[in-house]
């Protein structure tokens, strides 16, 4: 698949931004790893696809290194105030089941990929970490910030903004295909 069929397929499932990545480009910064063990969104330590559960920094380059290319896609909406608290539910739903629906498409084409968003996995009301195995390992969606990934870096290096202006809200997560 090209990237401009990539892109296209980004659009048919809904999204309002995407990029082609160059996973060369990614950078594992220890800094934002701790920032994750402060544990400020508090996943740290509680499901399978947030650090330490997938091993050290290390464990993230290798990882990561096993990629060449990939998609960042993003939702964006435009909020009421800054107190629309309604916009941003929807908007993480929209995002959330979209791209759930294209990990499913992708994976047809690349059953290795890796799926990474911002903030973790959410597909379980309660993970069933650590006493027991992933219930949908074919779901899953790792955490970017776990992996040591600045996500308003990753935007960048794609050439796309993390953030789309005042009054909007974005959420952005991608795939490492390839
Ligand atoms: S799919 Fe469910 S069990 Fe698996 S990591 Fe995500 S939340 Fe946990």
């Amino acid at each position: 698949m090209t990237d401009q069929e990539l892109l296209a397929l980004a659009e048919e499932y809904g999204f309002d931004c995407a990029a082609p990545m160059d996973a060369a480009k990614l950078e594992v910064l220890q800094d934002v790893r701790d920032a994750c063990a402060a544990n400020r969104c508090g996943q740290y330590n509680k499901t399978w696809a947030c650090p330490p559960a997938f091993g050290d920094l290390e464990e993230s380059r290798r990882i990561l290194a096993k990629y060449k290319r990939g998609l960042l896609v993003q939702s964006v909406q435009t909020l009421e105030d800054d107190f629309d608290w309604e916009g941003i539910q929807e908007l993480g739903k929209r995002h959330g089941e979209n791209f759930q629906r294209l990990y499913q498409r992708l994976r047809e084409a690349w059953p290795d990929l890796l799926a990474l968003g911002a903030g973790g996995c959410k597909n379980c009301k309660e993970c069933t970490y650590p006493d027991n195995p992933c219930r949908f390992p074919d779901r899953m969606v790792y955490s970017m910030e776990g992996f040591g990934l600045f996500v308003t870096q990753v935007c960048r290096d794609c050439g796309i903004p993390y953030n789309h202006g005042r009054g909007t809200m974005t959420y952005s997560a991608c795939f490492l295909l390839e």
